[in-house]
């Protein structure tokens, strides 16, 4: 039973925990789940082929032995790449059980609590208007299909499905059609996916599923934000699953925010993640200088100050691609300059922004750092990446230290090969060519290289596409 497969693997996931150094934990084991189980074996999904092979060769043991011990009888484990199987059912209660049943009414007649107003008192931001977004050419499309739903709502995109990187005006543009909505005496839900999920769980302990049903029900519009928080969390997907089939066969419109597209978020359920894919997709890319000149002025505006040239121009250069963070800057310098009761300027923001920016004179990154940083991520000791392995073959951990430290410190090729086992140039080039290669092509590979990196105090160059 799937059930018992996803339980099983929980609870070695909790004992993996305590053995596996954090960095290992999130990069490897934490998008898995338990998938199925059978007499001598149980089957976990791993969220890519990367992982699973790094699960197969390097923690099989520890995994084995645990899952033993949690079973209380001999289990062999088998990785299988790919999310949950269709129709996985997980009804561990009854009362959950009462929440996927179908064909219900959507006029919700016969519920048994009352139904709160749809929208969460206060959850809005009264600031995050279509007025107050301003377009350029990396959100432009998003800033279209988000005003066509919002006048036209269920006909033509449902769901809308955002996605982008953290601070690119997702939710703001949520509000926005939810704030829209309103205006024209609809009753849009917003909720983000971490208020959905305790909302189900405490339907289910309260056994109020009903209650919790009706009122997902009775939105004119359902706006779910940061969806990449249900990757996973199967029974509330499930939840979510027949929410949005009560809410698509009555026509509500359904906008969904992420941090992904549907297919790049692991341990979403195929049926779910199709649902998802039903209607508009759209990213919002980081914007260009113009427009984060543009949005700076405007949050500037908000605010009552007038920005100069320069200390504009000088935010807008930052190093980040996230609106929030520019904005950050913006009320750091704005609060110092009520505080010393002077003008905003160029030289007030170097101040105000100093214990960000690291000193100038910062110790560059070590080599040493390097090897113990990559070692830790991998769960190897750091004396495993300089030597020579019996194989004769680099092993993928060498490799990403060579990229390291030929992208990211420059260090010559010949220094890194001797380094690193002894080899030689070429082999230090293959590697970083390896490297780059499974960057392109695998996202959980990429996002350990951004742990390494982040870790290190590193910038890594952002991946193309
Ligand atoms: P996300 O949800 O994508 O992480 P937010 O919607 O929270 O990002 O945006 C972060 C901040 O940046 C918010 O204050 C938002 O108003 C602002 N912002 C982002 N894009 C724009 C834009 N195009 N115009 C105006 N403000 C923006
Ligand atoms: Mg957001």
């Amino acid at each position: 039973m799937p059930l018992d497969a996803a339980k099983l693997w929980e609870a070695t996931l909790g004992r993996l925990q305590l053995h596996v150094p954090r960095a290992s934990y999130d990069t490897w084991l934490r998008a898995t789940v338990g998938l199925a189980l059978d007499s001598d074996s149980l089957t976990v999904s791993a969220p890519t082929p990367f992982a699973a092979e790094w699960l197969e060769r390097r923690m099989h043991h520890l995994i084995q032995q645990t899952v033993t011990e949690v079973a209380a009888r001999p289990l062999e484990v088998r990785f299988q790449v790919g999310p949950l199987p269709q129709e996985s059912h997980a009804s561990p209660t009854g009362a959950s059980r009462a929440t996927i049943q179908t064909g219900l009414p959507l006029d919700g007649e016969g519920t048994d609590s009352p139904v709160s107003s749809p929208v969460f008192a206060g959850a809005l931001n009264p600031r995050y208007t279509f007025q107050n977004f301003v377009t350029g050419s990396g959100n432009r499309l998003a800033y279209a299909a988000a005003t066509a739903v919002a006048e036209r709502p269920g006909e033509q995109y449902n769901p809308l499905f955002i996605y982008s990187g953290s601070g690119l005006g997702k939710t703001h543009l949520l509000h926005s059609i939810a704030l829209a909505a309103m205006q024209n005496d609809l009753a849009p839900l917003y909720v983000t996916a971490e208020q959905f999920t305790n909302d189900f769980i405490q339907s289910i302990r309260e056994r109020k599923t009903e209650g919790f049903r009706a009122k997902y029900r009775s939105a004119d519009m359902l706006l779910m934000d940061d969806v990449q928080f249900l990757a996973g969390k199967e029974q509330t997907q499930e939840g979510l699953f027949h929410a949005f089939n009560d809410l698509h066969t009555a026509n509500r419109q359904i906008v969904v925010a992420c941090d992904q597209p549907p297919k790049g978020v692991p341990g979403l359920a195929p049926r779910l993640r199709s649902r998802l894919e039903w209607g508009l997709i759209t990213d919002i890319q980081p914007p260009d200088l113009e427009t984060r000149l543009a949005i700076l002025r405007e949050k500037a505006s908000a605010q009552g100050l007038t920005l100069g040239q320069d200390v504009a121009q000088g935010i807008a250069q930052r190093p980040t691609t996230s609106i929030r963070e520019l904005e950050g800057c913006l009320t750091r310098v704005a609060a110092l300059a009520q505080f010393l009761d002077q003008p905003v300027s160029a030289a007030l923001l170097r101040i105000a922004l100093a214990d960000i920016d690291p000193p100038s004179g910062k110790a560059r990154t070590e080599p040493k750092e390097v090897i113990s940083q990559v070692a830790k991520y991998f769960g190897v000791a750091p004396a495993a990446l300089l030597a020579r392995p019996e194989t004769r073959r680099t092993t993928l951990e060498q490799r990403v230290a060579m990229y390291v430290l030929r992208e990211a410190l420059a260090l010559p090729s010949k220094e890194v090969a001797t380094q690193l086992g002894n080899w030689d140039r070429h082999t230090v080039r293959a590697a970083v060519t390896d490297i780059k290669q499974r960057i392109a092509t695998d996202p959980a590979f990429y996002r350990l290289l951004l742990g390494i990196y982040r870790a290190l105090g590193l910038t890594f160059p952002m991946r193309e596409n």
